[in-house]
């Protein structure tokens, strides 16, 4: 096990204090911080302190792929970890998104590339042939768009909005309360022409804020996601991302709480911070609320009208452990919460050895043992533990922290 060093990542939508505050460096920051990445994405790999020297984590993997990742795990990746564990301090709404599925992922990967877009042109949806399923778990209170609502439920928050332009649409879902009226009501709000999106967010706009003084005070669903669409509207003016806001669920999540984004899930990450994992790919389509590029036909084939509701992540508890357990075979995360509970004596957790691990400890500190080997980690410090490391146990009298590891599929167990 070594100490490992995450990479921050500087986009205009990050936070000038969260990531500084999580590891121990002075806030206010110059630049916006809005993403921590701990793993091996040869963009922006996390660094492994070996002692003798400082390695990208990526680069000590391509030394020793069966050593690192274990036997099955390097075959089944060639050679590379399968996720990426990231922070992400969310400080501005960002982009409207969805990824692919593996198919379409290879598809359209090979379609751009004998289309000749170069990987690193902006206006590239494709970087790799991955799929990126990705699941993200609050740290503190975390709000974010996710998911198409129920047709019938968005029916009557649109006519509860008491906004005329609104009508026909409404007439037309409430004629079609199925995947076919939700994609036709988005596709045909996602391609306006300017001049009629401009109208009509006007319009809505006008609308949320009569709906909300008209019930002053009041909080439910519906004038949550009101002003959601008016936080929107301000910061990005103009764009279909608002009118979509109106035909998702809005989401606030308490740290702990978990959301899983599957192939062809619309979400959108509005504040907060939160830790995320996911497949090792950067394969995002985006329909609106960002700067980056837009790719609205492409955005439509890839998503998924038919599943509605809020995509929650059960989670199974196990001693001072909870696992968020998800149908993807490239990550399982767990959170740890050791307290010692009165006794003078640490709490312990114990991980079985032949396993990849990234462990970041986000509250308190541990420290951890392997063999005669001890490593401590303080708030917002991680550890990288390679599959040769023999068993690993997690000792604090206070702490949370979260371990990342492929899901462990061995015949031998
Ligand atoms: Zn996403």
């Amino acid at each position: 096990m070594y100490p490992l060093r995450g990479a921050v990542r500087h986009y205009s939508w990050g936070s000038h204090t969260a990531l500084a505050e999580l590891t121990g460096r002075p806030a206010p920051t110059e630049e916006p911080e809005a993403e921590l990445w701990l793993g091996a994405h040869p963009v922006a790999p996390a660094t492994v302190d070996t002692g003798d020297a400082a390695v990208p984590l990526c680069d000590l993997i391509a030394r020793d792929p069966e050593g690192e990742l274990g036997t099955d795990c390097a075959r089944q990746f060639d050679g590379r970890l399968p996720f990426l564990l990231k922070v992400l301090a969310v400080e501005q709404p960002l982009s409207l998104q969805a990824h692919p599925s593996r198919a379409q992922a290879r598809e359209g990967f090979a379609r751009e590339n004998a289309a000749g877009i170069p990987l690193d042109a902006p206006r590239r949806n494709y970087r790799d042939d991955n799929h990126k399923p990705e699941m993200v778990v609050a740290l503190s209170r975390f709000e974010a768009l996710a998911g198409f609502r129920a047709p019938a439920e968005t029916v009557e928050f649109l006519r509860d909005l008491g906004v005329s332009e609104l009508t026909p649409y409404a007439s037309e879902l409430g004629d079609n309360l199925d995947a076919t009226g939700l994609r036709a009501l988005f596709t045909a709000w996602m391609t306006l022409p300017t001049k009629s999106l401009v109208g009509l967010t006007d319009a809505v706009l006008s609308g949320c804020e009569r709906y909300l003084e008209a019930r002053s005070g009041s909080e439910d669903e519906f004038t949550v996601a009101a002003r959601t669409a008016l936080e929107l509207g301000l910061a990005y003016p103009e764009d279909p991302g608002v009118l979509a806001s109106l035909l998702l669920n809005r989401v606030s999540m308490e740290p702990g709480d978990a959301l899983f984004l599957p192939a062809g899930n619309l979400h959108a990450y509005l504040r907060g911070t939160a830790v995320e994992i996911m497949a090792n790919s950067d394969n995002v389509l985006r329909g609106g609320l960002t700067s980056k590029h837009v790719d609205v036909p492409e955005l439509l084939r890839v998503l998924d009208f038919d599943s509605v509701g809020v995509p929650w992540v059960r989670t199974r508890r196990d001693g001072h452990e909870r696992l968020y357990a998800l149908p993807v075979r490239e990550f399982e995360l767990w959170r740890v919460r050791l307290h010692n509970s009165g006794t003078p004596e640490p709490a312990t957790a114990a991980f079985a050895g032949s396993a990849p691990r990234i462990l970041l400890c986000v509250q308190g500190s541990v420290q951890l043992r392997c063999d005669d080997r001890i490593l401590g980690l303080g708030r917002g410090e991680a550890a990288w533990v390679p599959s040769s490391d023999p068993e690993l146990v997690v000792r604090s009298s206070h702490a949370t922290v979260f371990v990342a590891t492929p899901p462990i599929r061995s015949e031998s167990t």
